[in-house]
């Protein structure tokens, strides 16, 4: 095996296609896909060694060689230290909580996160004695209020699924650090290549690959990226032992999507910039939801912290009188569709659109819906790269059917 030595400074674009690959004595030029759960040991002393020290490999709950290479590339990529896999966003949320959190510790955690995120810290992790507050995505008094002694982490994703609401990075970065607490930042609509939330003063760095970092709807995948005292220190010794590890066959397929998630990431943003534009002009549109356009409440925030670029998830509102009326509208631009998919994941080169109030947020009552801002009426469009000409004409089919 030869790890190739890069130069010092080079480019993200560059780092994306070239870090993280250790050649076989075969030289294959695309990443080697290492599908193993044991690695056979040349001697009992060495798988000895190997079996304390943690160093090489033995079993892919441990480690494996494809993995490595998608936690080196990850990190590479968002400007960490380490990262490490997880079977799924999800899952490394659970690991990092389980590596940080004891009985008797609080997090504070933005109302509007990914509805799994807010079930796990508001039911799962309640079992266990650690206590949660949810506060305003956007309104930093109620951060700084809601902690307290025990506060142990501040937990917030940037821009939110589905209204696409920005938070402050650094600005939590410092309310998290004066109380002595960690910032956690769930980074997958942006990703690395718009967003890097470790510049800002984020400690750990939540990544579902199943989004972007993949980018074409193949696997489940996860990570947290992060400084190694709590990478390697406390989150490997997590999942060595409860096992919530990245398969090899997912990591490799990630591992391959990073290559092109720069690319991705603008060719879609562009189109949605475009499709969000449009949909603003729309008479049948009472209003849109997304960061790049000068309308969204946090417009100038997201400009600075997102490399100056909205990402590639729209929402927006079709009119309509009752709430009853607003989802007949919003199902009619749904059912209308002839290319688009209805389907529940985003981060895809084929665009999916979904209505949250019914699916995402779909088991709250709709007091709660209607507090969390999703309406019957929202229709949320995760854009992919089709021409946004053959997009645009899709939610028209609908929507032309909606009276203004
Ligand atoms: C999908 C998603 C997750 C969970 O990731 P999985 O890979 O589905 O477990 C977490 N956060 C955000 C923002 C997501 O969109």
């Amino acid at each position: 095996m030869a790890t190739q030595k890069l130069p010092p400074g080079l480019h993200r674009d560059t780092l994306a296609v070239r870090t993280g690959i250790e050649r076989s004595q075969y030289g294959e030029h695309s990443e080697a896909l290492y599908l193993t759960s044991g690695f056979v040991q040349p001697d009992a002393q060495t798988s000895a060694d190997r079996f304390v020290s943690g160093r090489g490999y033995t079993y892919a709950r441990t480690s494996n060689p494809t993995v490595t290479a998608f936690e080196q590339r990850l990190a590479a990529l968002e400007g960490t230290e380490g990262a490490i896999g997880a079977a799924s966003g999800m899952a490394a949320i659970l690991m990092m909580c389980m590596g940080l959190l004891r009985a008797g510790d609080h997090v504070v955690c933005s109302r509007s996160v990914f509805g799994s995120t807010l079930n796990l810290f508001a039911k799962e992790f309640g079992k266990f004695g650690v206590e949660t507050s949810f506060v305003s995505q956007t309104d930093l008094a109620q951060w700084r209020a809601a902690v307290k002694p025990t506060t142990k982490l501040l937990f917030a994703e940037t821009p939110t699924n589905p209204l696409t609401e920005v938070c402050d990075i650094r600005a939590l970065a410092d309310i998290a650090h004066a109380a002595g607490a960690l910032l956690a930042v769930d980074n997958c609509f942006c990703s690395p290549a718009l967003q890097r939330p470790a510049e800002m003063g984020a400690d750990l760095i939540i990544h579902s690959g199943t989004k972007y970092l993949d980018g074409q709807g193949r696997v489940m995948a996860g990570a947290i990226c992060g400084p190694n005292k709590y990478i390697a220190d406390v989150f490997g010794p997590i999942v060595r032992t409860a096992g919530m590890v990245l398969a090899p066959f997912n990591a490799w397929v990630v591992l391959k999507g990073m290559e092109t998630l720069a690319i991705r990431m603008e060719a879609q943003s562009a189109r949605a910039l475009t499709v969000a534009k449009w949909l603003e002009a729309q008479p049948q549109v009472a209003r849109v939801y997304y960061p790049g356009l000068p309308s969204h409440p946090q417009h100038e925030l997201a400009m600075r912290q997102q490399q100056g670029v909205g990402g590639a998830v729209i929402s927006f509102d079709v009119k309509g009188g009752s709430p009853e009326q607003l989802r007949a509208n919003a199902f009619r631009v749904i059912d209308s569709l002839q290319v688009m998919s209805i389907a529940t994941n985003l981060g895809d080169t084929k665009t999916i659109v979904a209505h949250p109030a019914t699916t995402s947020h779909g088991r709250l009552t709709e007091p709660q819906r209607q507090a969390a801002g999703i309406g019957q009426g929202l229709v949320r469009v995760a854009v992919g790269l089709e021409h946004t000409d053959d997009i645009q004409a899709d939610l028209l089919r609908g929507l032309s059917q909606v009276s203004s």
